[in-house]
């Protein structure tokens, strides 16, 4: 199978097609603008020193500052750290945010590891980054198993060099400037999305049966918007298993188990199901809301949701792209779905420079303004070309970043 770089390419790659891009185009876009990989020492609990890997890549900086969040994870390497750095890239672009795309990442397992370990890895991977870092010049965020806590590290980190700076990091603690709604942005503009989705194709968002893949943020705040709009949420998953109630679970007691610390699987009324099952499940709509290569050739043929939104960024192959378009499955594709959460990203590294506060009111109408003004545009071009929605996302978002990149004099 091709790596995740590559197989992002090839959507790039259909993407440019479209448009007819240049060949100079696609050479400055088919690769990243700046990649860095640094040793991260960890002092661990016992004494012994723990050695681990971090990547920083930024893909491309045309359209602004790079940005995109930082992820630990055993599978986080410099193909996987520049598939999703050129996904940020796409992603900014489509929800037209002044933001080029970044991806961090840290080959570690940090199931495992003490809050100690956890601070002192992030305060050393800051460190050894920190002069590609800045407000105007890259911006992490929270990503797979990091959170406002490692954010508050980082942006601790970043200030002790270069004084107060909390528009270097976003997706902050509310305390130390964070924003109100950026938590829950990602699985809300998610919601966004598939609320408007069903509008377009007429059909009843109330009557849909969701499975949701991942109990992370993005899993659990879509599974509460959803379920504040009376949606059943029939299966939800984590790395332990997966849940199955037909007749909808009751996600305040699911969420309640998570939030002391457990399992999705430790929650009651609901039957067990593993990963596996959650994706060939009979419901209406499917959401990988986890890791990548969820959806692949050997599954997609057996997916029964007749649409596919993807909260995870790349959780579909281009094989399992083929194989859903084929049969008629509608793909929301992670540029579009996931992105509400670099929208609220957006939001919170605006009131961190203007220094003003919104609430949280006045960034959900914001957040839910610039999805819907982006998943009508790639409505209206998907139709007008007759193409997928990725392939016109990605269209989309290759035309403003070229055409950046051109104004700029690189190309
Ligand atoms: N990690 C999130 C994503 O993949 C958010 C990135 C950001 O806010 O910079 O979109």
């Amino acid at each position: 199978m091709a790596n995740a770089f590559e197989q992002v390419n090839e959507y790039v790659q259909i993407g440019a097609d479209l448009i007819d891009l240049s060949d100079e185009l696609r050479d400055v876009i088919r690769t990243s603008h700046r990649e860095i990989s640094v040793q991260v020492p960890v002092r661990r609990d016992d004494g012994s020193l723990l050695m681990v890997r971090g990547y920083r890549v930024q893909h491309n900086g045309a359209r602004g500052p790079y940005k995109g969040g930082i992820r630990y994870h055993p599978s986080a390497d410099l193909d996987e750290v520049r598939a999703l750095a050129s996904l940020m890239t796409w992603k900014t672009a489509l929800l037209d945010i002044p933001f080029g795309g970044a991806k961090g990442g840290i080959a570690v397992d940090p199931l495992g590891m003490s809050r100690r370990e956890l601070e002192t890895m992030t305060r050393h991977f800051t460190d050894r980054i920190c002069h590609l870092l800045g407000p105007y010049r890259d911006i992490p965020a929270p990503d797979v198993n990091t959170d406002a806590q490692t954010m508050a590290w980082m942006m601790d980190a970043y200030s002790a060099r270069e004084g107060y700076t909390p528009a270097a990091v976003t997706g902050k603690p509310l305390d130390i400037g964070g924003a109100p709604g950026r938590e829950a942005a990602t699985g809300r503009g998610a919601v966004y999305v598939l609320a408007a989705a069903c509008e377009h194709w007429g059909l009843d968002l109330g009557k849909q049966r969701v499975a949701i893949q991942g109990f992370g943020n993005v899993g659990s705040w879509m599974a509460m918007e959803l379920a504040a709009r009376d949606v059943k949420v029939v299966a939800v998953s984590d790395v332990n298993g997966g849940i199955h109630n037909a007749g909808g679970l009751d996600i305040e007691a699911v969420l309640s188990v998570v939030r002391a610390g457990g399992s999705v699987v430790d929650a009651a009324h609901a039957d067990m199901i593993s990963n596996d099952e959650l994706l060939r499940l009979d419901c209406d709509v499917l959401v990988p809301a986890a890791l990548g290569d969820v959806l692949t050739g050997d599954n997609a043929d057996e997916v029964r949701a007749s649409m596919v939104v993807e909260a995870a960024n790349h959780p579909t192959t281009p094989e399992a792209d083929k194989v859903l378009a084929d049969r008629g499955v509608r793909v929301i594709p992670d540029v579009l779905a996931n992105g509400g959460g670099v929208t609220g990203s957006y939001f919170e590294w605006s009131q961190n420079i203007q220094q003003f506060r919104w609430k949280e009111s006045r960034f959900n109408e914001e957040l839910h303004a610039k999805m819907i003004e982006a998943f009508n545009a790639v409505v209206t071009f998907a139709e007008a070309h007759d193409v997928s929605l990725r392939t016109a996302a990605f269209a989309l978002a290759i035309e403003r970043v070229a055409r950046a990149e051109t104004l700029r004099g690189y190309a």
